[in-house]
């Protein structure tokens, strides 16, 4: 299968290096497509979003970029774009007609501390326990409940191209195991998940950072959500949510072999400006 990533980090977010980095790097490893989706500004201060006034120069920077590749590497405009209720997603009027090419939809905001400030299910563990206390009441079955349930909002109310990072809640679990991935409650609620996504037609992101990272043991998500995708026909596509050129493909070949021993046979990519499915 030709090597594509749509999840990367620019230095327009808290990724390190311009897009043309990544992009000089992708047509070293011989990619066939690459996309950028730094992390679309926040109505409010964020250390790893875009500032907003940055938009129209990241947009402008990839098309240079598109510019310098053309006929080499096929280059696409994204965004990893938040989805918090009532707040923004990835239907943000000031996200549309601005030239993007697709985005990603991710939830990593799950409620907020008494002084407004949103909780981050992915950041330092214990900025992530403090939370879980203050406004879950440490009821982590709840918390987690909560996570999915937004990922379902934002699949029905502001659905983007690709569902971002799944289950990465998990990585969690890392420092303190705070849940069971195999208990009942966990799995129905990834389930039902999945569910909304094949119903919606969305593509599924496989995510690779846990595992170059060493935050997660598998992929976001997981061989148990995989398998699930694969029987509910969820399409899927393999990403790395690089915020480095070294990580563009970072765990690619061992994702692509789990893939197909699941039994999925394709995975999409953005493609001549349609996402298809090639042979994975
Ligand atoms: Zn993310
Ligand atoms: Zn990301």
């Amino acid at each position: 299968m030709p090597w594509a990533n749509y999840h990367s980090h620019t230095y327009f977010c808290d990724g390190k290096y311009p897009p043309g980095h990544y992009a000089a790097e992708a047509r070293r490893q011989g990619f066939a497509a690459y996309g950028f989706s730094s992390h679309a500004p926040l109505p409010f201060p964020c250390q790893w979003s875009m500032k907003p006034d940055a938009l129209p120069r990241y947009m402008a920077e990839v098309q240079k970029a598109k510019q310098r590749y053309q006929g080499e590497l096929q280059l696409y405009a994204g965004l990893e774009i938040d989805y918090i209720a009532g707040v923004t997603g990835p239907r943000n009027p000031l996200f549309q007609d601005i030239g993007l090419d697709y985005c990603v939809g991710s939830v990593h905001f799950v409620g907020r501390f008494a002084d407004g400030t949103g909780w981050e299910i992915d950041g330092p563990h214990e900025l992530f326990l403090r939370g879980l206390r203050e406004i879950h009441g440490n009821n982590i079955r709840r918390a987690v409940e909560v996570y999915y349930e937004q990922i379902r909002r934002m699949i029905a109310e502001e659905p983007p191209d690709v569902v971002g990072h799944l289950d990465k809640i998990k990585m969690q679990n890392r420092h303190t195991p705070l849940f069971d991935e195999n208990a009942d409650w966990y799995q129905a609620a990834v389930l039902e998940t999945l569910q909304a996504v094949a119903k919606a037609g969305l593509i599924l992101e496989v995510n690779t950072r846990g595992l170059y990272k060493k935050r997660a043991d598998e992929t976001y998500p997981g061989h148990w959500a995989l398998a699930q995708a694969h029987r509910l026909g969820i399409p899927v596509t393999l990403s790395s949510d690089a915020h480095h050129p070294r990580e563009i493909s970072g765990f690619f070949a061992q994702t692509a072999q789990m893939l197909r021993e699941i039994g999925y046979q394709n995975v999409h990519v953005l493609l001549d400006g349609t996402w298809q499915a090639v042979s994975v």
